[in-house]
């Protein structure tokens, strides 16, 4: 064998930005949210509505969530919905109920932030900050999050190729925040039979190219609740260090969502096979 064709079947390539590709920490980031740590041996769950609505629904899907095993609570309080008759979110008092059930269960809190003039008011609220598919490559509100100091979940752009997701992390690490966690959530291709087509590749690939930690979004990823099952245990086989799954206490009364929702129900059930699936690839289920 030539001395260079070692490298061919590998995907480390030098020109990756250089804040965060893979030789950067070879050993691997550990985000730390409240003391739950994502990138390590175990898996982390996130859990919850796509939207906060009201006291009792965040409460009572936090409620199941935490029983089921998932140990923070993500929910929208500031929504990026296509449609601007669509509801948008409850904005600072979504905030405000997402503080009271993060009292109220012990779950660490995630929400979306959409605007750079949002960072301060909901860093001061939540315990890591969701930056959007859509916002990917909002690039003013990539170095506004970067300059906090909160761990920040960066989903893919939902037609951004792996080469500008791993940029749009770079403005994140290059503000300073070294605490940033990817998320695949599904990609637009000329598949129609699901909302996105979730890219498991992206798992390996990440993995290889980045020292991020890596979860998946089954939820956005097939839009359909009888699928998500299926593709967080896919997901977890192929090496993802966390979920983020949309569960609603009712979800054909949801504002959002509420076809890719689990019931509380499933969501506990499909956990039992998440701890399995966990083991069988020499991991553990976070628990709270
Ligand atoms: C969400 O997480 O509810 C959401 C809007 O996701 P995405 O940005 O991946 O579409
Ligand atoms: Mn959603």
């Amino acid at each position: 064998m030539e001395a260079d064709s070692c490298s061919i079947g590998t995907l480390i390539k030098t020109d990756d930005p250089e804040l965060v590709r893979r030789s950067a920490r070879p050993e691997g980031t550990i985000v730390d949210v409240n003391g739950i740590k994502i990138g390590g041996k175990e898996i982390v769950i996130m859990a919850g509505p796509c939207a906060v609505e009201t006291e009792e629904q965040l409460s009572e899907t936090a409620k199941s969530v935490r029983a089921g095993g998932a140990s923070l609570l993500r929910g929208g309080a500031f929504k990026p919905r296509t449609s601007p008759y669509s509801f948008q979110g409850l904005g600072k008092e979504g905030l405000e109920m997402l503080e009271r059930a993060r009292n109220e269960t012990g779950l660490s809190v995630v929400s979306e932030v959409m605007d750079t003039r949002q960072v301060e008011t909901v860093a001061r609220y939540v315990d890591m900050l969701q930056i959007g598919s859509r916002n990917m490559q909002n690039f003013p509100l990539l170095k506004e999050a970067g300059r906090t100091s909160k761990p920040i979940l960066l989903k893919r752009g939902m037609m951004a190729t792996i080469d500008e997701y791993l940029h749009a992390a770079e403005y994140l690490l290059s503000q300073g925040n070294t605490q940033v966690v990817l998320c695949e959530r599904g990609i637009r291709t000329f598949e129609s039979s699901t909302r996105y087509t979730l890219d498991l590749n992206a798992i390996p690939v990440l993995k290889q190219r980045t020292h991020l930690p890596v979860i998946v979004d089954p939820s956005h990823g097939t839009g359909v609740r009888s699928l998500v099952p299926t593709m967080a245990k896919a997901s977890l086989a192929a090496g993802a260090d966390g979920l983020l799954m949309e569960v609603h206490y009712r979800p054909e009364e949801a504002l959002c969502d509420g076809s890719q929702s689990l019931y509380p129900e499933e969501f506990g059930m499909m956990m039992g096979d998440l701890r399995k699936i966990a083991e069988a690839v020499g991991r553990s289920i976070h628990v709270l």
